[in-house]
């Protein structure tokens, strides 16, 4: 198991507290499917959303692992797994790329808001016609004088109905396929976008997602991120932040999930003995340890690789893959091992079942992921 320094874990455990409150109410919450700006403003004034980024921008200048730790004690001290969710959309998917490959003029202008979280972030890749393959995706930005004109239409995008500012991938030459594609900041107010209702869905209720349609929205090319045409390349380091950060959120789920099943073991009695006396139950939990444990090692590791600069095509898809799944597998079993209690909303077992569901579909499905890895095995797919 990876050893962290004392440095580290007074930080992760300087927001244990507020953790814990931020998911006081995710019952009622899920059950509504709102979105919390009051634990929102919790999480932001505690510094959670400064963490990556430089400190001349207001950010707290951790690394990536050292932000991966403390994300890992969000997903474990709070059960609010929407909220933490859109804390990974947001400092990730929208502050990262904005940080990593924005002019100096963008990110000083955007960046402070995403650090004191005053400026909530989204992005936005899906469309009808670009899902699994985004390069499909039929969203067009042409160049007009110092502006581009964006018309199109993303889908599922989370935290979108209480955004304040898109990350739009865009094509800005529609012929170079993948290679014509373009990233832009759009803030929300800007005329032309539109944001849609916020769409019903199975589970990650508190982060609520919508449709977004973009109709003669002109944005100025200073908001272009990077190099117009490089948008594929930044989509590809945001999903490698992405899949760490936003899995090692559900690590720490696991491993609170874990504990809560060995406890209920330990506590609830059939039989005249406790239920994890029963070998089929204790291997249920086993099996949690192992997917947690695992999990936790492919996800730290590969950043370790990435940060170094290392290839980590494939160590990304099957980091991915072990943790969404071992996620889906835990939470299925913990309503198992809680009986008829896993499947009451009041538990929040069955609700843990729901929201792991998603991870195996967003940041590229279990599929896709698989198709990566037998491709760099040499393996033809059609
Ligand atoms: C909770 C959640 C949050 C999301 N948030 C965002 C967001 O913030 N921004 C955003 O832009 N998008 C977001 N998405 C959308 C997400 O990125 C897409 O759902 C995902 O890329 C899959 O696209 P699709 O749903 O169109 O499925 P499709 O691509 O249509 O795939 C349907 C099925 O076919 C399979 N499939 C497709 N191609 C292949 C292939 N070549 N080989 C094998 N199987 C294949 C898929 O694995 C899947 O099982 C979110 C989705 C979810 C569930």
């Amino acid at each position: 198991m990876r050893v962290w320094s004392e440095e580290q874990e007074r930080l992760r455990e300087s927001f244990a507290a507020v953790f814990a409150a931020c998911g006081e109410g995710h019952l009622e919450r899920d059950r509504s499917a709102e979105f919390s700006h009051a634990q929102w403003k919790l999480l932001a004034e505690a510094g959670l959303l400064r963490l990556p980024f430089g400190t001349e921008w207001g950010g707290s200048g951790q690394d990536l692992l050292t932000t991966m730790y403390v994300l890992e004690g969000l997903g474990y001290g709070c059960r609010d797994s929407g909220l933490n969710f859109a804390v990974s959309t947001h400092v990730v998917s929208t502050g990262i790329p904005v940080q990593r490959f924005g002019s100096a003029e963008l990110k000083a202008r955007y960046l402070p808001g995403i650090c004191d979280g005053s400026a909530i972030g989204a992005h936005a890749i899906t469309e009808r016609t670009g899902g699994s393959d985004a390069a499909a995706m039929r969203m067009t930005a042409i160049a007009r004088g110092d502006s581009y004109v964006l018309n199109g239409e993303k889908r599922f995008i989370s935290s979108g109905p209480v955004a304040d500012l898109f990350l739009v991938y865009a094509k800005t030459d529609p012929e170079q396929g993948a290679f014509g594609m373009t990233a832009f900041v759009v803030e929300r107010d800007t005329p032309g976008l539109t944001v849609g209702p916020p769409i019903d869905k199975m589970g990650l209720r508190t982060s609520p997602f919508c449709d977004v349609t973009f109709d003669d929205c002109v944005v100025p090319a200073a908001n272009v991120v990077g190099r117009p045409g490089r948008g594929f390349f930044i989509l590809d380091h945001v999903m490698k932040w992405e899949i760490l950060c936003s899995f090692i959120i559900s690590v720490g789920a696991m491993r609170h999930r874990m504990e809560r099943c060995a406890e209920f073991a330990r506590s609830r009695t059939q039989f005249g003995a406790a239920i994890g006396s029963c070998q089929l139950i204790a291997d249920k939990i086993v099996d949690m340890r192992i997917g947690v444990e695992t999990a936790a090692k492919w996800l730290y590791d590969t950043a370790e690789r990435f940060v170094s600069g290392a290839d980590v095509m494939v160590d990304i898809a099957i980091a991915k893959l072990l943790a969404s799944e071992a996620n889906l597998r835990s939470a299925a079993d913990a309503v198992q091992v809680f009986g008829a209690r896993g499947y009451l909303t009041e538990y929040g077992i069955e609700k843990e079942l729901r929201d792991a569901t998603g991870g195996t579909i967003y940041s590229g499905t279990s599929e896709i992921q698989r198709d990566k890895i037998a491709r760099m095995l040499g393996i033809q797919r059609t």
